[in-house]
């Protein structure tokens, strides 16, 4: 289907997305095997940019046996680790080649501003590979001495084996398309497993044009297929497979529950990226010029689509009013615009069902007594558009702030100095992040022992880098991304134990 993506872009753009989609499987670009086809939506007018193929149960079938035969016998894994590595950072290459090219794509199918992608998402993104490809050559065992107390005298030489997993499924979500593809296949990749990846049904496209990086860096046919699909028919098969060894998800708390439900089946490697509610703190004796603005961009970042967004603001009492207007002054006076406008400062949200789902929160903070000092409701009647919103007297019950809003809404709720209230800032089911603003160093590092989060912020928010590991306490996931620590969900461990 040719349609005219109705904005300036850059002629790459243009062309992909008048081409006709295919999935990548077997380092073939195949339509489903059912013929069908689904439609990828521009968020800043609710249009359709064009169909993908929409792949089910057969074609992950065909995928999984793709992997499966590029990790059994195919010449990937003859590759020495310096081959591997040097592959995945010409894919790191590619994309900064191509980087205008995806922050245009990536701003059209999310809606996120195109100056953000191109800052952000598409450098983190060759950053990823750019790490993980200098891992290739130093995933490493040890050597291990045995004193075994029913053996007296006897030598041993053990050691042990970093192996790949195997055969690797990854499904993952909207907020940045681009990069949570790199956030999993880098290390996959890394550690030289093959791998099976299914992007969000909302954003196919930036995963479709990086596969075709991946043809051209030369990986050997089947070691990344890409197949698209909706998550309960596609995503569901492929957590379900039984010849798949892991599964990594990044998405809601609600579908992680379910992949590891249907990981149970052949007991394969699960690794989940999930949801939070993040408290954010910010002390009195905090600097104002930094901690005003870094609250506001601690949730209103990508639009409040992160999982990581600041969204409990928690202000000292003292300086409650001066903090919450500055974040409202802040909210007031973005400017919201389709992605791909220069100037936008916020785009849509990701979909239709979003905005639904954002504006339902509102209304119950509304219905349980909230009050907006800014924004409060969708914006226009044109896109996936909501007002950056700052939410105050809200109480601890309330569904706004105790659930995943994922949208620009952000809680404030005062607190005093003899009140221990680190106890308040921990008490939700998530564990993701988490914010302090202060100038007293011991506070910081008090209050950052305290919190039960796995990454905390310190005078600063939103802080991604490849090396520093990302993942979740209690129902924020399993096992983190990134830094060495994401290898470890990526590879098995082997002892061999030899006796002399
Ligand atoms: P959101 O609710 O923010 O859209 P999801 O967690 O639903 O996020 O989606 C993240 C990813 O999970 C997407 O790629 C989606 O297709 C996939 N997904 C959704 N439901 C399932 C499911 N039942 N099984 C496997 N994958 C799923």
């Amino acid at each position: 289907m040719a349609i005219d993506v109705g904005y300036r872009v850059e002629d790459e753009v243009r062309a992909f997305t008048q081409q006709p989609k295919r999935m990548l499987i077997n380092g073939e670009w195949v339509e489903a095997a059912s013929g069908k086809t689904f439609p990828t939506y521009d968020p800043a007018r609710g249009k359709v940019i064009t169909e993908v193929p929409e792949g089910d149960k057969e074609d992950i079938d065909r995928a999984v046996r793709a992997a499966r035969q590029a990790f059994e016998t195919g010449p990937w894994r003859r590759l020495t680790t310096s081959d591997r590595g040097r592959l995945i950072w010409k894919l790191g290459d590619l994309l900064l080649e191509h980087l205008e090219e995806f922050a245009e794509l990536e701003a059209l199918d999310n809606g996120k501003p195109v100056q953000v992608a191109r800052a952000a998402d598409v450098p983190l993104s060759a950053d990823m590979f750019h790490y993980m490809a200098g891992w290739a050559t130093k995933i490493e065992g040890n050597t291990i001495s045995l004193n075994v107390p029913y053996m007296p005298g006897a030598e041993f030489f053990a050691y042990t084996l970093r192996e790949p997993v195997g055969v690797v499924g990854q499904i993952i979500p909207w907020n940045f398309p681009l990069l949570m593809a790199a956030w999993k296949l880098a290390p996959g990749l890394a550690a030289g497993n093959t791998i099976v990846l299914k992007p969000a049904e909302q954003t196919p496209l930036s995963a479709l044009r990086l596969g075709e990086l991946i043809q051209e860096a030369g990986f050997p046919n089947g070691v990344v297929n890409i197949v698209t699909g909706y998550g309960e028919t596609a995503g569901a098969a492929l957590a379900a497979h039984h010849d798949v060894d892991k599964i990594a998800f990044t998405g809601s708390t609600e579908v992680g529950k379910i992949i590891a439900g249907a990981a149970r089946g052949n007991l394969k490697k699960v690794s989940l990226e999930l949801g939070g509610k993040s408290p954010n703190i910010v002390y009195a004796d905090a600097d104002m010029e930094v901690a005003i603005p870094g609250a506001a961009g601690a949730i209103f970042f990508n639009h409040g689509q992160c999982c990581c967004a600041g969204s409990r603001l928690y202000v000292e009492d003292t300086v409650f009013d001066q903090v919450a207007e500055g974040v409202a002054k802040q909210a007031r006076s973005t400017e919201l615009g389709p992605g791909l406008s220069e100037s936008t400062q916020m785009g849509p949200l990701v979909s239709e069902e979003q905005l639904q789902r954002v504006t339902g929160y509102l209304d119950s903070g509304f219905q349980e007594g909230a009050h907006a000092i800014a924004g409060g409701k969708r914006h226009g009647d044109q896109g996936y558009f909501v007002e950056p919103t700052v939410l105050v007297d809200t109480t601890p019950e309330m569904k706004v702030v105790r659930e995943e809003i994922f949208g620009p809404v952000v809680t404030v709720s005062p607190f005093s100095r003899e009140e221990d209230f680190v106890g308040r800032a921990n008490d939700t089911i998530f564990g993701l992040a988490a914010g302090i603003w202060t100038r007293d160093l011991s506070k910081a590092h008090r209050t950052a022992a305290a919190l039960k989060a796995g990454t905390v912020y310190i005078n600063c928010y939103n802080v991604f880098d490849a090396a520093l590991p990302f993942g979740g306490y209690k129902q924020s996931g399993w096992g983190r991304e990134m830094g060495h620590e994401v290898l470890e969900q990526y590879t098995e461990v082997k002892s061999v134990c030899t006796k002399l």
